[in-house]
């Protein structure tokens, strides 16, 4: 007889919540001290530490398995490519994508607009057209469109946002008119931690025909990220704030839009015939990835994709958001400290201010203690000119952080506040 034939129903699996003191030894760097205290590292929407399993992987490809990919039928070669190229197939997984052929390895989100911006946009505007974008993108979001509005004579629109730091969303679909080409929004905020309502966006950008790009730098460190649900057209994510080594990254676009664009770069790799009287190139996504890729690097993305799935991203997200809530309050008790971006949806990134203390002062002083945030414009000009200040302090978290950290940054913040007020 079948033993599991009278196996009473299994419950649904709930797991435990995360344990950020597990987590924590599987980042190496974070036991080092600095300036003699330990490391607090409330940088990781900058970039994020990276576990043990992805330096491992890294270090595993150059002693085991190293060559270049998809140009050997040597032993070694064919090692590195199916590893390099189970990658693409892991992040379409992780993004929800329908096929490992709509996912594009870029140098990270940077390259990745600019793809859609020279390959997609550029060969479609005319002078009158318009992109838009909104008043919350990382310079990524804005200088690209920019660029190929000066070059067309297209015009880029700005959505506004609210001093809350949400989007205006009901001006930005106002803005959606008849000569709109691409619009173009981020996922989560960099610098105010806002989680934007894509979805919605998306559904109201298809109904008149206009494609959307998402930045998904910040949305995929944190949150469950699937481009079907979401409904847009092209998502681009970087690996280094996921958890991966600098140098990766990936777009991904919806089938039909990759198979109407041109090449962007053009060299060995994007061809399928190469002659003087006429070059043919590759079906996407090779068409797009010309040149020797960052391999070790996409190897460590593949660890590192497996890595956030085997914690599982529900549970990581709800962890950083009690953690959030828990440095929210202690932050809002510190005299004089004022957060900048109080949206009811965020991810972990807290940017603030002190009365009477300038940023860089405060986290040269928190370095000290061993403290690391980002104070700066967080390449996000337009947004530093809306709120009229020059700059912001940001602490972000990620599920390495925890509550005792939170503590000791905030004691640290009322120390230098009451040298430096
Ligand atoms: N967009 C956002 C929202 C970002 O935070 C960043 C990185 N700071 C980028 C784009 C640029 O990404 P990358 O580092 O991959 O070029």
């Amino acid at each position: 007889m079948n033993a599991h034939a009278h196996a009473a129903p299994t419950a649904p699996q709930t797991r435990a919540p995360l344990d950020p003191a597990r987590i924590r030894c599987d980042f190496p760097l974070l036991g080092r001290s600095v300036h003699g205290k330990p490391l607090i590292y409330l940088d990781s929407a900058n970039t994020s530490q990276k576990p043990a399993v992805v330096i491992e992987a890294v270090d595993h490809f150059y002693r085991h398995m190293n060559a270049n990919v998809s140009r050997a039928v040597h032993q070694l070669g064919e090692e590195a490519t199916t590893a390099y190229e189970g990658v693409r197939t892991r992040l379409a997984q992780f993004l929800g994508a329908p096929s490992r052929d709509e996912i594009v390895l870029t140098s990270g989100t940077t390259q990745a607009i600019n793809l859609v911006a020279y390959s997609y946009a550029l060969p479609r505007l005319a002078p009158g057209d318009e992109i838009v974008t909104t008043m919350m993108e990382h310079h990524a979001n804005i200088v690209p469109w920019q660029l190929v509005c000066e070059r067309s004579g297209a015009t880029l629109k700005v959505a506004p946002i609210t001093p809350a730091g949400e989007l205006d969303v009901a001006r930005y679909l106002e803005l959606l008119g008849p000569r709109v080409k691409l619009a173009a929004v981020t996922h989560v905020s960099n610098v105010l931690g806002t989680i934007n309502p894509i979805a919605q966006i998306a559904r109201e950008a298809r109904r008149r025909g206009i494609p959307l790009l998402v930045d998904g730098s910040q949305a995929a460190p944190h949150l469950p990220v699937d481009v079907k649900a979401l409904g847009c057209d092209f998502y681009a994510v970087t690996g280094h704030k996921l958890f991966a080594p600098t140098g990766t990254g990936a777009l991904w676009a919806r089938r039909e839009l990759l198979a109407d664009m041109p090449p962007f770069f053009g060299g060995g790799e994007m061809i399928r015939e190469v002659s003087f009287s006429g070059t043919t190139f590759a079906d996407p996504p090779q068409r797009f990835e010309a040149g020797t890729p960052n391999i070790a690097g996409f190897i460590g993305l593949g660890a590192a994709l497996d890595y956030v799935q085997s914690l599982g991203r529900e549970r990581m997200a709800a962890y950083e958001h009690a953690l959030l809530e828990y440095a929210t309050a202690a932050l809002q008790a510190v005299p004089g400290l004022r957060i900048i971006g109080e949206a009811a949806h965020k991810v972990a990134v807290i940017s603030f201010l002190i009365d009477g203390v300038h940023g860089h002062d405060l986290a040269t002083l928190l370095d000290q203690e061993g403290v690391a945030v980002r104070s700066g414009h967080h390449c996000a000009h337009p947004l530093m000119a809306f709120y009229g200040v020059p700059a912001t302090v940001r602490a972000s978290f990620s599920i390495y952080n925890t509550r005792d950290e939170v503590d000791r940054c905030v004691a640290a913040i009322d120390r230098v506040r009451k040298l430096l007020a």
